[in-house]
């Protein structure tokens, strides 16, 4: 076991932490970043990236997140290969608990854990990943112009997801299991007065189909005649919810009911804990964009510099 002391550790390195880092290291704070699981997040699961400013071509989402560690590095931000496993947040000095056994004393703490796409489950569903089925309309629907894709939810951000579709698509097909929506009044409102909409209720998704270029069928099963039906298709967007990586601080931090982390004051990134901050998609169940993240990053660390500054200098 090797225990050390830090000013400020950074929890997770998707766009959210990495930006923090760099705001927190040029601020001289020294910051630490724990790489997690998934180093680089969720945009090092995607290809083409075209809506993250300051490039006019495509990128790859791999490469962007390359450059936003390098640049974390290069202005003196100290970045490890670690999980956290456990934290202790009661006292001032808080404690980091790493796979590797690491404890890490530390004035103050910024979450940038992320979420992950919830998935149906089915084998088709991962064999077409990115080749026709998605988890985000804002990344990706762009490759649907003039296209049929299906929805598949009937949350909010289903709804959402159906209507940001239906202005770049030729056909939306929003597929929901039961024959009423969750998502609020005034989406639905929208919804159904979109002529290029249509909802399948009572519908499952059972099985996607493909060949080599990508998805062309989908198999729905009716929850009310339990009979199958195929639909020609181009795309499935996914939106049945995201799973925040929050487990190893359910009982340090105040989270919400479906585990996202709660922010003290609207328009911040303070926690219920004092130095303890948030930032990205473990916080953020609306926008949920890399560049959305990062700016909270940023704001993050400023949040951080500042709550040091008041706590901790004489
Ligand atoms: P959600 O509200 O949990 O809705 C998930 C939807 O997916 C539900 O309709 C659910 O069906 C369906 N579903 C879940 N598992 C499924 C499965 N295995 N097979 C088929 N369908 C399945 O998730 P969300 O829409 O992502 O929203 C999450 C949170 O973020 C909510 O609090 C929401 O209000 C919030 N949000 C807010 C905004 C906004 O304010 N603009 C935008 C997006 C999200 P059932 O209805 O049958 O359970």
């Amino acid at each position: 076991m090797k225990e050390i002391e830090k000013n400020l550790v950074i929890i997770g390195s998707g766009s959210a932490g990495l930006t923090a880092a760099i705001y927190a290291a040029r601020a001289n704070l020294s910051p630490l970043v724990i790489e997690g699981l998934q180093p680089g997040g969720q945009l090092t699961i995607t290809t083409d990236v075209e809506n993250y400013p300051g490039f006019s071509d495509i990128v790859q989402g791999p490469w962007l997140m390359d450059q936003m560690k390098a640049q974390a590095k290069n202005v003196g931000a100290e970045i490890i290969n670690d999980l956290v496993v456990q934290v202790d947040f009661k006292s001032k000095i808080k404690k980091i608990i790493c796979d590797s056994k690491l404890v890490i004393n530390t004035k103050s703490v910024i979450i940038c854990t992320g979420a992950q796409a919830r998935w149906l489950g089915l084998e088709s569903e991962l064999k077409y990943n990115g080749r026709g089925v998605s988890a985000c309309a804002t990344c990706d629907g762009f490759f649907y112009k003039n296209k049929t894709v299906a929805v598949i939810g009937g949350g909010n951000t289903a709804v959402e997801e159906a209507l940001y579709l239906s202005n770049l698509c030729s056909n939306v097909i929003l597929i929901h299991r039961r024959d009423k929506l969750r998502a609020e009044k005034i989406l639905q409102d929208r919804l159904f007065k979109k002529q290029n909409i249509e909802v399948t209720w009572d519908h499952t998704l059972e099985e996607i189909l493909g060949d080599e270029k990508g998805v062309n069928k989908i198999k729905l099963l009716s929850k009310k005649t339990k009979k199958f039906k195929m639909l020609d298709i181009d795309g499935v967007f996914v939106a049945i919810g995201h799973i925040p990586a929050t487990d190893c601080f359910k009982n340090s931090i105040q989270l919400d009911k479906e585990g996202y982390i709660v922010l003290k004051e609207k328009g911040t990134t303070r926690t219920d804990i004092e130095g303890v901050f948030v930032a990205g998609d473990c916080v953020d169940k609306i926008y949920r964009q890399a560049v959305t993240a990062a700016g909270m990053g940023c704001m993050a660390a400023l949040d951080a510099e500042k709550w040091l500054q008041e706590n901790y200098s004489n």
